[in-house]
């Protein structure tokens, strides 16, 4: 089959559309599947030609050649992923079900490939005496690592024992968000028009879509979908069905037969450890945050630790205050756990009445893009220039040159906003092509996808708060991606590792509450005046609002992420180890964990947040500490703030271990307290 294609002249492998973007106009989706399978096999053919070379190993002839071998297969995945994701129809799907398991089979093939890997240690046992540059040294360290953390230096015993975990952990892990998704879908407390008090019509709707899904018609159904499981707890009059509902939301997954996640917990927890020891380290935790910027389970001890106790106290303060609101309201009840959420939005009312729809006339979203490039160019003194007419993936996709201060291109930027059926929901950025010198070198295509309602033509397109700030927050993710100023592709742009890659997309959506940046860009869409500042300041108080519970309940699962796997071993008991452990952390009764193990998707359905749950508070520390920078100079545009942000933060990728880089930028290594000013904690 792929005889046929020619990875030489394919519109999908060489970009000869405008702007040196690829030629949409010539890519069928029926394309994809044989440029896939010869750019596959040209992939391999490269390693085969890399790991088999007669001559020693260089950095040239092996490292250099492993990081530039599969630029076809770049080209056409990451078309085929902006498609599968911004632009996608039935053929794109299919094709994504058959693609996703060769494209792992094949990576896995090249990490377990043995002469590659001899060829790589050789050069990483003699990196000292190679004299090289810092950059290098790291990606060699990272590619060596990569390797040896995927079983590489393991005897064939080792090697076989560590597939079968791995295997056993995927179908665990499979199994762990089937279990919870069933326990989800079988529960439902049907409800008349009579036990409807106090919820909000948009909930009310939303339990009669629920209910008729179920073949209830014309009644109401609480379900365990947090959408509609948390306003309910909100909003409901009526204490015995919060309690009802609440019950069995913290039980998914522990309800006995065959959907309880009990034992598959046991078992992945026991393989967890068993995996780590036999790669050589001390805990999975110690395995997991090798790469990171904590690096160790102390150090995220040392950030959640002061937090907690914190949290402990503003939750108990908080607590006070909605135990005289529910005796006020005439309960005799002891202040339980179904109470909270019910109270603190009755708290809520009644301090901060405020209404995000008066904000949105203020926030254009072509005003919003302005000041999104107007903050860069004031930072970072980059520019952007619309290109009309250049046609991507969909009309709606608009493409902009990035230039430098002196006029010269930097890259790319591609951004499509509007929200449609072909496109799926959030908003993420990518890249088209990462920015990197190694080799003929690249300059960076990056893209945001934005899911905004479009409006009628002729119409001003309006964004809430909360979409202003996911746009800001995007921009930043593909100014990491645009900035790049590195060698090597493997540690270009968003490249870090999971508890450092938010930093320069939250750190971003900082300015855009800048006072100044407001007053240019916030103007009214009728009137043209700019937001009133009374506005603003309640909408910025409303935010720390109830941020006692909100930490406990998150920083509870956090650390019990960190409980189960900084153990050399497995608790026998997972769920009374969890009890026990809360126990000893004083966790309040009247809140629950945010995530209990027996439905803990982000550690237990896969690997991707197990003991990793702690990094989203990471990164929060790191964005509030980096802007506190600012604010210390009293300039939210400082240039030699911002040149030190640039050049080692948002240029940097992955060239330096994160720590060092956010030193350079900062000084020292962050500090909890800007984080907990910022959530209303202190
Ligand atoms: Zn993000």
């Amino acid at each position: 089959m792929s005889k046929t294609v020619d990875l030489a002249a394919h519109p999908l492998t060489v970009w000869q559309g405008p702007l040196g973007l690829p030629d949409f106009s010539r890519i069928g989706d029926d394309d994809f599947g044989p440029v896939f399978d010869a750019a596959l096999a040209a992939h391999r053919a490269e390693i085969d030609a890399i790991a088999g070379n007669s001559e020693a190993p260089t950095i040239e002839n092996t490292l250099a050649a492993l990081e530039l071998a599969g630029e076809a297969l770049d080209h056409v995945s990451s078309i085929f992923w902006c498609r599968a994701g911004a632009h996608t129809n039935d053929t794109i799907q299919a094709m994504e079900r058959d693609i996703s398991p060769k494209m792992s089979r094949h990576f896995s093939a090249i990490s377990m490939n043995e002469e590659l890997f001899a060829r790589i240690d050789d050069l990483y046992q003699r990196r000292d005496s190679l004299k090289l540059d810092p950059e290098t040294l790291r990606v060699l360290e990272k590619t060596w690592k990569g390797f040896v953390r995927s079983g590489a230096k393991l005897d064939a015993e080792g090697k076989k024992r560590l597939a079968a975990i791995n295997e056993e952990l995927s179908s665990l892990g499979t199994r762990f968000g089937q279990n919870v998704l069933a326990d989800e879908r079988d529960w439902a407390l049907f409800l008349d028009e009579a036990d409807l008090a106090g919820l909000p019509d948009f909930l009310k709707s939303a339990m009669a879509e629920a209910a008729e899904m179920r073949g209830q018609k014309g009644r109401y159904a609480v379900t365990l979908s947090r959408s509609i499981y948390e306003p309910f707890s909100t909003f409901s009059e009526r204490r015995d069905l919060r309690e009802t509902a609440f019950r069995a939301f913290i039980m998914r997954g522990q309800n006995g037969g065959t959907t309880d996640n009990t034992d598959v917990v046991r078992d992945m927890l026991k393989l967890r450890a068993e995996k780590a020891k036999l790669l050589g380290y001390g805990s999975f935790a110690a395995l997991k945050l090798d790469d990171t910027m904590a690096k160790t389970p102390k150090a995220v001890h040392d950030l959640l630790d002061p937090v907690w106790e914190k949290a402990l106290e503003k939750a108990a303060a908080d607590q006070k205050e909605l135990e005289r609101l529910a005796t006020e309201a005439g309960s005799n009840e002891k202040f339980a756990a179904w109470d909270w959420r019910f109270y603190q939005e009755k708290l809520r009312a009644e301090k901060f009445a405020f209404d995000e729809a008066e904000l949105k006339p203020y926030l254009q979203l072509e005003r919003v893009i302005d000041a999104c490039f107007d903050v860069a160019t004031k930072l970072f003194g980059i520019t952007f220039e619309e290109k009309k007419g250049v046609t991507v993936w969909h009309p709606d996709a608009r493409a902009f040159v990035v230039k430098n201060a002196d006029g010269s291109e930097r890259g790319l930027f591609l951004a499509d906003y509007f929200a449609r059926p072909s496109k799926r929901s959030g908003a993420w950025m990518s890249a088209l092509r990462s920015g990197y010198k190694l080799g003929n070198g690249a300059t960076p295509v990056i893209y945001n996808i934005m899911n905004f309602a479009k409006p009628p033509a002729g119409e001003a397109a309006l964004l809430s708060v909360d979409e202003a700030k996911t746009l800001f927050h995007e921009f930043g993710h593909a100014l990491h991606g645009m900035l790049t100023d590195v060698t090597w592709p493997s540690v270009s742009g968003t490249s870090v590792s999971r508890d450092f890659v938010e930093l320069p997309s939250q750190l971003y959506e900082h300015w855009l509450t800048v006072p100044a940046v407001l007053e240019k860009h916030a103007l009214h869409v009728k009137t043209g005046k700019p937001m009133p500042k009374a506005l603003l300041d309640k909408m910025l108080a409303a935010r720390t609002f109830g941020a006692g519970f909100a930490t406990v309940e998150f920083t509870a699962s956090a650390l019990i992420d960190m409980a189960y796997h900084a153990r050399p071993d497995a608790p026998a008991e997972p769920l009374r180890y969890e009890a026990e452990t809360l126990e000893k952390l004083h966790m309040p009764d009247t809140i629950a964990m945010r995530h209990r193990t027996p439905h803990f998707g982000h550690v237990f359905a896969g690997d991707g947040y197990s003991a990793g749950y702690y990094s989203y508070m990471w990164s929060e520390v790191l964005d509030a500490d980096a802007f506190s920078a600012f604010e210390e100079t009293g300039d939210a545009f400082n240039p030699e703030l911002a040149e030190r942000l640039r050049k080692n933060i948002y240029a940097a990728g992955g060239s330096k271990d994160p720590e060092e880089l956010y030193t350079a930028f900062r000084g020292k290594m962050p500090s909890p307290e800007a984080m907990m000013v910022k959530r209303g904690l202190v």
